[in-house]
């Protein structure tokens, strides 16, 4: 008798490369996820749909603390999650993909984050605030932040937390923002911008807008001038979201930090003279 795991092995390890149909459905729902994942204005309309079943079966116990349902967009890039088991209306596709996609760890995890990725992400419930910070996604001022000032992103949080330099923090500060803040009816100005501030401040370094990163590590490209083409020698940060999602992620190995290029490495990077290509990749 020979069993499945033989069977589909290649005949030259001495199976018979029968299709092993499990891995073929698993990969056919990463392929899914990664529809799911793209929010490029070519997003499929069922991932939209996706997105609203996903937030309306939240588990009751999260509910209490994930309160605005603007703020539910996306398991991905938040730290909620949603119920594929016992009273879950989630469709049986959905639950699959996202039980292929949690079996595998797709999450969000490049080495170094683009300011506009970081900029784009939701700022209520972002995956990445510090582990050791308690974060304020439901009191006064987060409300007055939702729904009087607008801020979904962190971004929109970033532009909100810039004052000039004469804004004094009071209740009737003088400056533009704080008076334009009161006519729109925040109860007071320099308290919620405060907590904005402290919001911002609870993101890890790697996903703080305030830091950029992409320019720290940066080093003039290596250049092979007989094939007169530069080779990129920064990490390959992009500026989009659906090509940062990683597949097979170790639970639990997020540093907080951005990847940086060790100092030797600068240095023999420096004193190379040679450039050897093994690739045909070429950047410009
Ligand atoms: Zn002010
Ligand atoms: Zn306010």
């Amino acid at each position: 008798m020979v069993n499945l795991e033989t069977m589909t092995k290649p005949i030259t390890r001495g199976g018979k490369r029968v299709l092993d149909t499990k891995a073929w459905n698993e990969a056919i729902e990463l392929m899914k996820v990664k529809s799911y994942l793209n929010f490029s204005p070519e997003r499929p309309w069922w991932a939209k749909v996706a997105d609203t079943l996903i937030a309306e079966n939240m588990p009751k116990e999260q509910q209490g603390w994930v309160r605005d349902d603007a703020s539910r967009c996306n398991i991905f890039l938040q730290n909620w999650t949603t119920k594929k088991k016992g009273n879950s209306n989630l469709p049986e596709s959905l639950c699959k993909m996202l039980s292929v996609a949690k079996k595998y760890n797709i999450s969000i995890n490049p080495p170094v984050i683009s300011q506009k990725i970081k900029r784009e992400m939701p700022v209520w419930h972002h995956n990445g605030f510090k582990k050791d910070c308690i974060i304020q996604n439901n009191n006064q001022w987060a409300k007055c932040q939702q729904e009087i000032h607008n801020i979904q992103t962190v971004g929109e949080m970033e532009k909100y937390v810039q004052r000039v330099p004469w804004h004094s923090g009071n209740k009737r500060c003088p400056c533009d923002k704080c008076k334009a803040a009161k006519t729109k009816g925040c109860k007071h100005p320099g308290k919620c911008h405060k907590a904005a501030q402290k919001m911002l401040d609870s993101l890890e370094h790697k996903w703080d807008p305030r830091h950029d990163d992409t320019l720290r590590d940066q080093v003039k490209p290596a250049e092979d001038i007989e094939n007169k083409v530069k080779i990129k020698s920064n990490f390959n940060t992009q500026d989009d979201l659906r090509n940062e999602f990683r597949v097979f992620v170790t639970p639990g190995k997020h540093s907080p930090n951005p990847a940086i290029v060790a100092p030797q490495a600068k240095e023999e990077q420096a004193n190379e003279t040679t450039v050897y290509l093994v690739t045909e990749a070429a950047d410009e």
